[in-house]
């Protein structure tokens, strides 16, 4: 494996606000970490697979950031005040932290269901520390002019006094003004796309209030994610991700919100996650196509094979869920998992090769060259399962060493540092059992039988059973074994 002569390129991201591919260039990566905010869940239901679709995406980009070499810092937020949070707890009668505090858990538990990696932080918008900084960010908008209190007695962004704001969602402000039914409450505004800073509190609110210098009331969704990226990774950041249902408003308005503030660039790169859709169609309750994690594993499928069905399509390219398609998940992982207890079979063994066909190729690094790609995941699966049709080739054939598949095995554990799809009964061979299987192999060829059933019995002790069979002897968990 000649690392030495890969020429390791950047890797390349497709950015929203430029429209373009370009190369990774962190702020300061000798000096600190990848800054990187997502979008989390807002807490008044629980998350639907296609909301897994895009943290699966973020996952996966910090997975492959991070295992190629990268240190990453990522935040990301719970919106656990917004109106669809306020009005469940209304219906429910119960105070806004209980109703928020269920879904939250649900979140964290289909996360770990789905082995999204956990991030740093996340932050929850009724945080007080957060409802601080959006009040101090709020009041310094209104000094310079971008913000104003109107009528109603919220406080609302002017969008004509940032030029920059449709620069994200690359449209122009006069689209925004021949925007058909206007609300009563619009007309308060300045401008029809003026957004909320902060909600004056009415009747609906019930107990959900904050003081402010602009009477009693309630933050903005927008505004919370400005101040909680800001208070946790500084003024500006490196990547920020969401699905592209965040690119406007919220995405465009936290743009305004923090250069307003700052008058810095906010964010380096923008990534965006295409939609999700259930039979060719849009998910929707009315459907009959909405799916939880919990439905998904009520069908009898695992949260590997989902994370499997959400991860295999590339970010920028709608997918299509179907169950034929997690029947597919299924077989794919399958064929994952037979090709690693060959491997792992074939590493155990002492024979060497007949020829040297499966050891003179060295492992490549196509699959991170890929993924270097804008994060090009079909292409690194196909090379994968490309790998496995030639190496199970070689296996058939007799023509892997114990060292060949041992690298192969070590190339496994490093791109499964991206993938995590093992499953979770596969349990690698220990050291100490594949070294006393070697001494027993040795023990046979020079008929030391009584050796031989000694070194098996060690073996079986350590809960592993030792067959021989026409290729040689392999190892296999023995029966009753934890
Ligand atoms: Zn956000």
């Amino acid at each position: 494996m000649n690392r030495r002569y890969h020429i390791v390129m950047p890797p390349r991201f497709f950015n929203t606000y430029s429209r373009e591919i370009e190369e990774l260039e962190p702020r300061d990566p000798a000096a600190r970490p990848i800054r990187m905010y997502t979008c989390g869940p807002t807490v008044y239901s629980r998350a639907h697979i296609g909301n897994f679709r895009a943290y699966i995406f973020e996952d996966l980009l910090q997975r492959h950031l991070e295992l190629r070499g990268y240190k990453v810092h990522r935040v990301m937020n719970i919106t656990d005040v917004e109106d669809k949070t306020i009005r469940g707890a209304g219906e429910a009668d119960v105070p806004l932290q209980k109703f928020t505090e269920q879904f939250k858990a649900a979140f964290f538990e289909d996360a770990h269901t789905l082995r999204i990696k956990r991030a740093d932080e996340y932050p929850a918008a009724t945080d007080h520390r957060y409802i601080d900084r959006m009040t101090e960010m709020i009041g310094v908008l209104i000094s310079k002019g971008l913000a104003y209190q109107a009528d109603d007695k919220s406080v609302y962004f002017r969008i004509n006094k940032f030029p920059d704001y449709g620069k994200l969602a690359h449209f122009d402000l006069t689209q925004l003004q021949s925007t058909g039914r206007v609300k009563h409450d619009e007309y308060d505004k300045e401008h029809i796309g003026d957004f909320a800073l902060w909600k004056a509190w009415d009747e609906a609110d019930g107990e959900v209030k904050w003081d402010s210098p602009w009477g009693q009331g309630r933050p903005g969704w927008h505004i919370e994610c400005s101040a909680m990226s800001m208070a946790l990774l500084g003024d500006q950041i490196d990547i920020h991700c969401g699905g592209v249902d965040n690119i406007f408003p919220h995405h465009e308005a936290e743009i305004a919100q923090s250069e307003g503030v700052t008058g810095k660039k906010f964010v380096r790169y923008w990534l965006h996650c295409a939609h999700l859709l259930v039979d060719g169609q849009k998910m929707a309750k009315s459907l009959g196509n909405f799916y939880t994690v919990p439905d998904v594993l009520a069908r009898g499928y695992t949260g590997r094979e989902l994370r499997y069905a959400l991860l295999r399509v590339h970010y920028r390219v709608p997918l299509n869920f179907t169950w034929e398609g997690m029947n597919e998940a299924h077989e794919s992982l399958g064929r994952i998992d037979e090709w690693l207890a060959r491997l792992r079979e074939c590493s155990a063994s002492v024979r060497l090769a007949r020829s040297h066909a499966g050891q003179a190729r060295s492992v490549p690094y196509t699959f991170e060259d890929a993924l270097d790609d804008d994060l090009n995941i079909s292409a690194a699966l196909g090379f994968l399962f490309e790998s496995i049709r030639e190496t199970n080739r070689a296996m058939d054939q007799n023509e892997m060493d114990a060292a060949s598949a041992n690298a192969w095995l070590e190339w496994w554990k490093r791109i499964n540092t991206v993938l995590d799809l093992e499953a979770e009964t596969d349990v690698a061979i220990p050291d100490q059992v594949t070294l006393l299987a070697q001494q027993r192999e040795n023990a046979r060829r020079e008929k030391n039988w009584k050796r031989s059933d000694e070194l098996r019995e060690q073996i079986s002790a350590l809960g592993w059973e030792v067959r021989d069979t026409k290729d040689g002897p392999k190892l296999t968990r023995g029966a009753g074994s934890a």
